[in-house]
């Protein structure tokens, strides 16, 4: 079986990114983001993703960014995360500066070519980070992306032309754990007679939100109640024969609806 591969960014996705220079090169600036070590030793243990950590360190081994600075606080993550069972199959770090446009920085795949053969499953292989460039890579490599940010920011995916490429905006580790190992079940039904034309989505996994109209209120209002005290999330549309009865509506709805479920 072709192998998936979890493409973990570092800086603002496993641990914080310091807001001064973006380099985490003391102790004292090594903070793991909320969830993250929970999160990945959960993925370890109960999926089959390869791990592998790309990251981008601008000038790293330069005067301004300093390898001895560099190695003692990314070897600590390393052994803290390895110490929870987190362990990555493989670590790419490019250290060049972005006006170099260098193949091997992110998004560009150039130290990832291991990942392009018959081995890897790549379309169903993730990249997550906490930029567009992050986005961007998933679409270099044929994958999809999980952009760790926060949702009100899908604007900016769309700006990009990303959007297609991302699977979930999200910051909250243990929402991703949720969206990657335990998706949403979900089912549509389509039913067409000469009485009735019925449409039903169907997410048990919802929230309670609906969007019902069958031509009848108070059976409307019968089934939004249905949703929004099971939290299943409901959208029903139906064309009936009202002009005889509301019998076949109801009838068929039901029948319907209970094949979703
Ligand atoms: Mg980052």
């Amino acid at each position: 079986m072709k192998k998936r591969v979890l493409f973990l960014d570092r800086d603002g996705n496993i641990i914080e990114e310091p807001i001064v220079d973006e380099q985490v090169d003391s102790f004292e600036k090594l903070e793991f983001l909320p969830n993250s070590i929970s999160a990945l030793k959960f993925l370890r243990e109960n999926s089959d993703f390869e791990f592998s950590m790309v990251t981008n360190q601008d000038g790293l081994g330069t005067e301004r960014f300093p390898e001895h600075t560099f190695w003692p606080v990314h070897d600590k993550m390393l052994s803290i995360l390895k110490s929870e069972g987190v362990i990555f199959d493989d670590v790419f770090i490019d250290k060049s500066f972005p006006n170099e446009k260098l193949p091997t920085r992110k998004p560009g795949v150039g130290m990832l070519g291991k990942y392009f053969s018959d081995e890897y499953d790549l379309p169903n292989s993730i990249v997550i980070g906490d930029r567009l460039t992050d986005v961007e890579l998933a679409k270099n490599l044929g994958a999809k992306a999980i952009w760790y940010a926060d949702k009100s920011r899908y604007s900016e995916l769309e700006n990009a032309g990303l959007s297609e490429y991302c699977i979930l905006i999200c910051n909250n580790w243990d929402e991703i754990v949720k969206f990657l190992l335990f998706p949403p079940r979900f089912a549509e039904v389509t039913r067409k007679t000469n009485e009735t034309d019925i449409k039903i989505a169907l997410n048990l996994d919802g929230n309670g939100t609906y969007n019902i109209k069958t031509g009848l209120h108070f059976f409307d209002h019968m089934l939004e109640q249905l949703s929004r005290h099971s939290n299943c999330n409901i959208t029903i549309n139906v064309n009936g024969d009202l002009h005889i009865d509301e019998h076949h509506t109801i009838e068929d709805t039901a029948i319907a609806l209970g094949e979703a479920f």
